[in-house]
């Protein structure tokens, strides 16, 4: 168990994080002498201390006491499973009660086991070995569920569903949307002439150059399909996202990943579509805002490529290149 949980951190990148939430300082004391070897340790004395920790530092697990002042520990888990960014870091309590209708209590409210006081270290050390590997275990699954491996970027079943939820954020809030979809300029001739596997290194370098421009954490970059990529813009609107696809314009621009094949350029380049909802309602869609986009994105194909469109022009509709 102890290596799956390595190699599942050395993927990541990080060590497993444990919150230890407990008002008595000597509780918190002796779980951090008995875990800070392999793990990185955060600490709470109380638990609204605890949510506002989690949120910042989001742990892999939470060992929780029970009886506290204020939130107790019940009270604290129940919040974090309220929120949607907290709700899926697995909380352990720890008490000296342990009636069955304690226990009972704590699975109602999202915990996933019990630990009695006093504490016995291999006991302790075993149930969070078997936790965190649960739960970088279950992280690895669905980020791999919703990432696009070639690219790194997310999929297009990300992209789906990450419309759809921001949207309605938007909706909710009575703000604007805005979605980029990006389509590389001649790509089949690029296969063609240089072979798919450098179309692969071509698509990657690509994405990170697209990717290199946002800094927003709830901006989504996705791959949409073969060379298509599409950006979702929560409360953006149309100069914003206007400024930020001849960004990623100029980004790939300065790759110069060499296309003989262009009919544009000697370089690789990017045709981009722009659309911006600016009060997501009733009256139209998370698919209307797709369509659009993709609308735009024909337009700037048809007006000669390698250039963003964010107006719709009837007549440069026609003749327009697969
Ligand atoms: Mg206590």
């Amino acid at each position: 168990m102890k290596r799956i949980l390595e190699e599942l951190s050395t993927l990541r990148g990080s060590r497993p994080r444990i919150l230890l939430c407990d008002d008595q300082p000597i509780n918190i004391r002796l779980a951090n002498a008995l875990l800070k070897g392999d793990y990185d340790i955060y600490m709470a004395g109380s638990g609204q201390q605890a949510l506002d920790l989690c949120e910042r530092i989001l742990p892999d697990l939470i060992l929780m006491d029970v009886n506290m002042p204020g939130l107790n520990g019940y009270e604290t888990c129940e919040r974090l499973k309220q929120n949607t960014a907290t709700l899926g870091i697995p909380v352990i309590f720890l008490t000296g009660l342990k009636s069955e209708e304690d226990e009972v209590k704590g699975f109602d409210v999202g915990g996933v086991d019990f630990i009695s006081k006093p504490i016995n270290g291999t006991v302790l050390k075993a149930r969070v070995l078997t936790h965190l590997t649960l739960k970088l275990q279950s992280d690895f699954y669905r980020n791999i569920a919703v990432t696009d491996s070639l690219t790194g970027l997310f999929n297009r079943r990300k992209f789906d569903s990450e419309l759809a939820e921001k949207w309605e954020l938007c909706k909710r809030s009575s703000q604007a949307i805005s979605l980029l979809m990006i389509d590389i300029d001649y790509f089949k001739n690029y296969n063609d002439h240089y072979g798919h596997q450098a179309g692969d290194r071509c698509l990657a370098q690509v994405a990170q150059a697209i990717r290199s421009n946002f800094n927003r954490s709830y901006d989504c970059v996705a791959r949409y399909g073969g060379e298509e990529f599409a950006c979702i813009l929560p409360m953006a609107g149309s100069e914003q996202a206007l400024k930020l696809a001849q960004d990623i314009s100029l980004s790939v621009a300065q790759l110069e990943l060499p296309h003989l094949k262009s009919e544009v350029g000697a370089h690789v380049t990017l045709s981009i579509g722009v659309a911006t909802v600016d009060s997501p309602g009733a009256a139209c869609s998370p698919a209307s805002l797709v369509e659009l986009a993709d609308r735009h994105l024909y337009v700037a194909k048809a007006r000669g490529r390698a250039q963003v469109c964010t107006e719709t022009e009837a007549s440069a509709r026609h003749d327009v290149p697969a």
